[in-house]
């Protein structure tokens, strides 16, 4: 029997979003706009369909508005930017999401770099990723954010620990790095090309797997006592990390489903409620 505690996204999103709606209930009992995530489908892939449904939703139930802008799958990039500038413009969207992937015949950096930094919920720009790495105000991606909020959730001490990453995406592993670095762990970036995983795993005192390969991470690899954060999500409901060998050392430990995964959406609500208020001077940075 494992004596880990599971780290429980389900239980602390379900907390933060009843936060969130007496935020924004007060926002807008002080006379400020309800806030408005806007979000941006081109194409109509299926999967792609869903996310913005559910984050359209999620938005709706803590009492925000959703603005869902669909887009015929032929859009230019010069469309989109301007379909991008319009909601700039709006001071009542306070977050811009555009679903990811876009058609190939669009520029997506030069998309997402045209979103308003005070509106990068989602954390894509490049401005937003440089100012994560200065520990600057910005919104980090969102799982990362997550995770490091479940981290803090229950009180766990980063300093000084050593934390091991596995994966090196855009969205996910190249952020977490940086803000666990900020955070002052020692961190070790793993990716494909790595010689050893195991050995540098082994070292771990803190690690985080996020490289989309069901069950990579084995309990065998891992130090006593270490904490395990488990970002993958698998056909199955399978995660990165294979949980029953992970748990039999971790002393904290995310399950799949209700870790990471719930988290995710929860900060992009958290980010634009935070825009909102930020934009109402109700934050101060
Ligand atoms: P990704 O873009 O495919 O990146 C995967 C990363 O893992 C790459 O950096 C890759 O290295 C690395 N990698 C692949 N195989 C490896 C191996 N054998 N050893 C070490 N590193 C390896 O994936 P992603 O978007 O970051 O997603 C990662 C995982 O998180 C997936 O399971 C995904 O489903 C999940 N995810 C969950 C959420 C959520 O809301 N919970 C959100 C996003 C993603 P190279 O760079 O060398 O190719």
């Amino acid at each position: 029997m494992s004596e880990s505690t599971l780290l429980d996204g389900k239980a602390l999103s379900e907390k933060m979003r009843v936060s969130m709606q007496e935020r924004i209930e007060r926002l807008v009992q002080a006379g400020n706009e309800r806030p408005v995530l806007a979000t941006i489908l081109v194409g109509s892939d299926p999967a792609s369909a869903t996310y913005v449904r559910m984050k359209g939703r999620a938005c709706e139930a803590v009492g925000m508005l959703s603005e869902r802008i669909e887009l015929p799958g032929q859009t230019t990039t010069e469309q989109l930017l301007k379909v991008i500038d319009t909601l700039n413009a709006n001071p009542q969207v306070r977050g811009i999401l555009l679903q990811h992937p876009v058609p190939e015949q669009i520029d997506e950096r030069l998309a997402f770099d045209r979103i308003d930094a005070t509106r990068d919920v989602d954390g894509v720009t490049t401005l937003g990723f440089g100012k994560i790495s200065f520990a600057d105000q910005a919104y980090p991606s969102c799982t990362p954010a997550g995770i490091m909020r479940l981290l803090a959730e229950y009180d766990i001490a980063l300093s000084g620990l050593k934390a091991v990453v596995i994966g090196r995406s855009p969205i996910l592993g190249k952020p977490m790095a940086m803000l666990l670095l900020n955070a002052n762990c020692t961190v070790t970036i793993c990716h494909s090309r790595t010689v050893d995983l195991a050995r540098e795993v082994s070292e771990a005192d803190l690690v985080v797997a996020a490289c989309g390969k069901p069950r990579l991470l084995r309990g065998e690899w891992l130090k006593p006592g270490v904490i395990v954060v488990d970002a993958g999500y698998n056909p199955g409901n399978v995660g990165d990390a294979d949980f029953e060998s992970c748990a039999q050392k971790a002393a904290y430990i995310t399950p799949v489903p209700g870790g990471v995964g719930p988290m995710t959406i929860t900060m992009l609500l958290e980010h634009t409620v935070q825009s909102a208020e930020r934009h109402a001077g109700l934050m101060s940075d």
